[in-house]
């Protein structure tokens, strides 16, 4: 793939852009919210609709020349419609925490209450976390994992909403490898009469495709980044049902964002058609066969899994007990230096920080994307355990970065 127009005016960012899709080859990319889009998404992202201004909706824009615009955004509507049965579908949050952020001020005033995962057990920044806007305006309260098990409590949630009393409850994880039970959840927000808004972000094509159980339908608002598991390019998505679909609406726009992404509204129209093919669902089905296959391969190598195993996407191993010299940060780095490029992660009851926590989090999607199978996930997995076994051993990062080469050459990616 060549850059000849940036090449043209811009030698060090085509540089750049070449460089980083020989890294994206030439790695194996585990990080649990990335996967590679195909080239038509590539291509529609990159598009002339990055020119478009076309504030307002379909069919009622602030500005002229809006026909393509208006036949892009509501392609993607109505295919996302398609893929998840919500009521109401708005596409054009910039992102999935535009689109939390969108829900958050159609429906709170600054003050109110939000009950969410602890970020250390799974959660997100956008969920309430002090650094984020959501710390700043509202009240915050978290609940917790089994520190057991890793399951969700639900039971622990019922009783910190009954004595909290949100106005809303906030699901969907960052780092949680196990399925979630939305309507345990929805119980818990009707018993104490708070929204819930189900934050699919990482499990957004899982659910797409069958692959994860759905909360459209259970939870009032479900939002998404459309750039995990569907591959449809940087972006988010919010559904709702008729009665928020109004207060929704105005929330994205003009309640928070100015004119909307079309290029990246295209790329959601492309990747969620792709979403709708029947490959997709193999795909989400593998996506997970995958990460299951790792998740046994790390258990047999003596790697300690929060929650024993995942039904999702990734899964999250607690270094302390196996190698309590070794951070997540330090298995970041060494696996880097190998080829393998993952994310250091909290795990549920952290006694190291945010910044060097004592877990790593891999997922599963951009490798199945590649084509990797169950077979390759064990390579893979064997791998990372060796790497983590001597993360300062330069023999063995040059003999597992030898590995990593020839699955990256017989997996091509944008060939
Ligand atoms: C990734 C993620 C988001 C959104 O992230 P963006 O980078 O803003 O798209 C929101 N919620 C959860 C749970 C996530 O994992």
């Amino acid at each position: 793939m060549d850059h000849d127009h940036v090449r043209g005016v811009d030698p060090v960012v085509a540089d750049a852009l070449e460089g980083e899709i020989e890294r994206q080859q030439d790695t194996l990319s585990m990080i649990a919210s990335e996967n590679h889009v195909s080239r038509a998404v590539l291509d529609a992202q990159g598009s002339a609709l990055t020119n478009k201004y076309a504030e307002g909706y379909p069919g009622a824009r602030y500005y002229g020349g809006c026909r393509y615009a208006d036949e892009v955004e509501q392609l993607a509507i109505d295919r996302a419609t398609e893929l998840f049965g919500a009521e109401h579908v708005n596409v054009q949050p910039h992102s999935g925490t535009q689109a939390n952020q969108a829900v958050y001020f159609a429906m709170l005033e600054p003050g109110d209450k939000i009950l969410s995962l602890d970020l250390t057990h799974g959660g997100h920044l956008s969920h309430g976390h002090p650094a984020n806007f959501t710390g700043q305006l509202y009240e915050v309260e978290q609940y917790e994992v089994d520190p057991e098990t890793g399951y969700l409590d639900y039971d622990g949630l019922a009783d910190h909403a009954a004595e909290f009393e949100p106005d809303i409850i906030v699901s969907g994880y960052s780092a949680y490898p196990r399925e979630v039970e939305w309507e345990r959840i929805q119980d818990v927000a009707e018993e104490v009469d708070a929204l819930h808004l189900a934050d699919i972000a990482h499990i957004t094509g899982l659910v797409a495709a069958g692959v994860h159980s759905s909360p459209v339908g259970v939870a009032d608002f479900v939002t998404g980044s459309t750039h995990k598991t569907i591959r449809s390019g940087r972006g988010g998505i919010v559904m709702t049902n008729e009665e928020y679909a109004d207060d929704i609406d105005s929330a994205v726009f003009p309640g928070g964002q100015g004119g909307p992404l079309m290029h990246n509204i295209a790329g959601k129209a492309v990747g969620f058609g792709e979403a709708l093919e029947p490959e997709f669902e193999t795909y989400a089905e593998r996506t997970v066969a995958n990460a299951k296959a790792l998740g046994e391969t790390l258990a047999d190598h003596g790697l300690s899994l929060v929650s024993g195993g995942t039904d999702n996407h990734l899964v999250l191993v607690d270094l302390r007990e196996s190698h309590p010299d070794t951070t997540g940060g330090d298995a970041e780095e060494a696996l880097e230096d190998a080829g393998i490029v993952l994310n250091a992660n909290t795990v549920p009851g952290e006694t190291r920080s945010a910044f060097n926590p004592s877990g790593i989090r891999a997922g599963t999607p951009a490798l199945t994307t590649r084509g990797f199978d169950e077979d390759d996930l064990r390579t893979v997995g064997d791998l990372i355990a060796r790497v983590i076994d001597s993360p300062d051993d330069e023999d063995v990062i040059a003999d597992v970065s030898e590995s990593v080469d020839e699955l990256c050459a017989a997996n091509p990616l944008y060939e």
